[in-house]
């Protein structure tokens, strides 16, 4: 990001907004292509669909060189000649941990201030430290490799739960460590006994697949709404598995069912899915148990819980052969918790599960900076140029409200002869990979998206997050927005939001500026009469909640086992305190 770019004042960014469209007739290709690689921007890239699919498409696809598909990405492959823990790969190591496209923490890690609540009947004693958490050494190794210090907030919370075997019900920031807050201690826990709870699986030096192949009974099933989610949490359980017999699969849906089934025929011990394919997978009963299971993961459980969800989430809790002993451990994860996911908990989750919550359930974190501009859906496009150039090239995120804005936006910036892409909901998932790795690898280094199908995407860089069109009250809304801009300033990075507001957003103005004055970020000046003197919110809980929660848990606001854990420079310091409601 630019100097100019961060200290722009709204003014300057609302003059600089200039009469340029290049969708008028004067317009000059020639010259805006000209004037966008002066400005240092990459040429675009049209479409080429002839090479998708191939081994060179597949080139560099969120660090898969191998892969056509991201759920073909290669793996550690156990042989039934180790002992305990595998020997090292090199080249595998190389690729799974030394990617330049790894998001690395920023410096600003430290520095957050985490407002850490709990709740429930157990009290847990957060870890400061991997060296201290009672990993396995193999997973300290990897948490190494990984080049994780420090564990976040919601880690040091997390590790202890599951290691002592509490159900979990957890509301995270964006970007806060949540993946490896459940994958971390499960696979931990997992790596000393594989070998007795782990079902037999092919020797994969000597595999014949007409012969060999065995039906999937994986120990972990992690669900999450998006298939992109689904192939980063798979990226980071292929780390996290480096070195053990524990083999990692992902299935989603779009892409062919021939190579997912394929890999789960050659064992799974970790299994990452969207809902469609896996409810297909499920009824396959030769490919899929669900039989073995010990730990069921919902993950984004609020996006998941959406309407026509929930049957689906059902089916996967309760359904199949899914193993309901008492040692099957439920882990929910969101970054809102609606009531669908409080009763889905209440149903099936142990009495006493762990809550926990890092910040308001749905804040934004104040390493973003965010700024809301005037500016009318006529003005948008010319809006959209101008604070493009206004900054040095950056990898920049721009969120329409729909599939043919999106569409017409990315249109609109590569006629204007800038490097963009765009992904939503009605491209094949061809197309979805193809965009999302030209984004990562910055062959375009803009990426146009829906709000649905950019929920959960953790690139590395993302300095500038656009809210094209902000998000409706009736398509997410503040959580929505809260949800997009937490595509920048990923784990300690900073990074910048810009937002265009006119009269259509009014439905979400007072949540957004109770947002602002949150994250004490600049109000702008046609919102300052909708400060509020305090800010409350309401958390989406209700009486009926609350009194059912206390039936639930007994006793949890008595017990003074709820407690506020501030995390200050020196780590967490814990208070007793009662804590807020769910
Ligand atoms: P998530 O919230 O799971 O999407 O994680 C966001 C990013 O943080 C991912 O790129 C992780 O690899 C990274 N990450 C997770 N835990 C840590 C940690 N303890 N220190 C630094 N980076 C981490």
């Amino acid at each position: 990001m630019s100097d100019k770019g961060d200290n722009m004042a709204m003014d300057d960014i609302k003059q600089s907004l200039s009469t340029i469209d290049p969708h008028s007739s004067s317009f000059d290709k020639e010259a805006a292509l000209r004037h966008a690689k002066e400005k240092g921007w990459t040429e675009p890239v049209p479409y080429n669909y002839s090479t998708t699919g191939s081994q060179d498409a597949a080139e560099d696809a969120f660090s898969h060189p191998e892969a056509a598909w991201l759920s073909d990405a290669v793996r550690y492959e156990w042989s039934d000649d180790y002992g305990e823990v595998g020997p090292a790969n090199p080249d595998l190591e190389q690729k799974l941990f030394y990617s330049e496209k790894l998001v690395k923490a920023g410096a600003l890690i430290k520095a957050y201030e985490f407002e850490v609540t709990l709740e429930g009947p157990i009290h847990i004693h957060p870890v400061r430290d991997f060296d201290d958490a009672g990993l396995h050494p193999l997973m300290r190794e990897n948490v190494r490799l990984c080049r994780y210090e420090t564990p976040t907030p919601i880690q040091a919370y997390c590790i202890p739960s599951i290691l002592l075997g509490h159900d979990i019900v957890a509301c995270a920031q964006t970007g806060s460590g949540k993946t490896a807050a459940y994958l971390i201690p499960i696979l931990s826990k997992l790596m000393g006994k594989a070998r007795q709870v782990a079902a037999n699986r092919p020797n994969p030096l000597t595999y014949n697949a007409i012969t060999d192949r065995v039906r999937a009974e994986p120990l972990v099933l992690i669900v999450c709404p998006t298939r992109e989610l689904a192939c980063q949490i798979f990226d980071e359980a292929r780390r996290l598995c480096y070195r053990t017999m524990l083999r990692p699969c992902v299935v989603y849906g779009g892409a062919p069912s021939r190579n997912q089934r394929e890999e789960l025929e050659k064992g799974c011990d970790v299994l990452i899915a969207t809902p469609g394919r896996l409810c297909d997978f499920m009824n396959k009963t030769n490919l899929l148990s669900l039989a073995r299971l010990k730990f069921t993961i919902i993950d984004e459980a609020d996006e998941m819980l959406r309407d026509d969800w929930e049957e689906t989430m059902s089916k996967i809790f309760g359904g199949g052969d899914a193993n309901e002993d008492a040692d099957h451990m439920y882990l929910m994860f969101s970054a809102t918790f609606p009531k669908a996911a409080r009763e889905l908990a209440r149903q099936y989750m142990a009495q006493d599960y762990v809550r926990i919550r890092v910040g308001r359930v749905g804040s934004t974190h104040g390493n973003i900076k965010q700024r809301i501009i005037w500016t009318e859906d006529s003005e948008k496009k010319k809006a959209l140029y101008d604070l493009i150039f206004s900054m040095s090239p950056a990898r920049t995120l721009v969120f329409v409200n729909n599939k043919r804005e999106a569409d017409f936006v990315d249109d609109f910036l590569y006629n204007a002869g800038l490097p963009s892409t765009s992904i939503h909901a009605d491209r094949t998932q061809r197309e979805r990979e193809d965009a999302l790795r030209s984004f990562k690898i910055a062959t375009c280094p803009i990426l146009v998206a829906t709000g649905v199908t950019a929920r959960g995407l953790d690139i590395n860089n993302v300095m500038h997050v656009i809210n094209f069109d902000l998000p409706s009250g009736q398509h997410g809304g503040i959580d929505e927005y809260v949800h997009r801009i937490g595509r920048t300033a990923r784990i300690g990075n900073e990074g910048l939001a810009t937002s265009f507001y006119n009269s259509r957003n009014e439905d979400i103005a007072d949540d957004l500026v109770k947002i602002l004055v949150e994250s004490k970020q600049e109000i702008p000046d046609f919102l300052e009469d909708r400060v509020p003197e305090t800010v409350t919110w309401d958390d989406d809980t209700d009486n009926e909640d609350l009194n059912a929660d206390k039936e639930n848990v007994p006793d949890a606001a008595n017990d003074g086992y709820t407690f506020t854990a501030i995390d200050e420079a020196d780590g967490f310091s814990a208070d007793a305190e009662t804590a807020g409601n769910w």
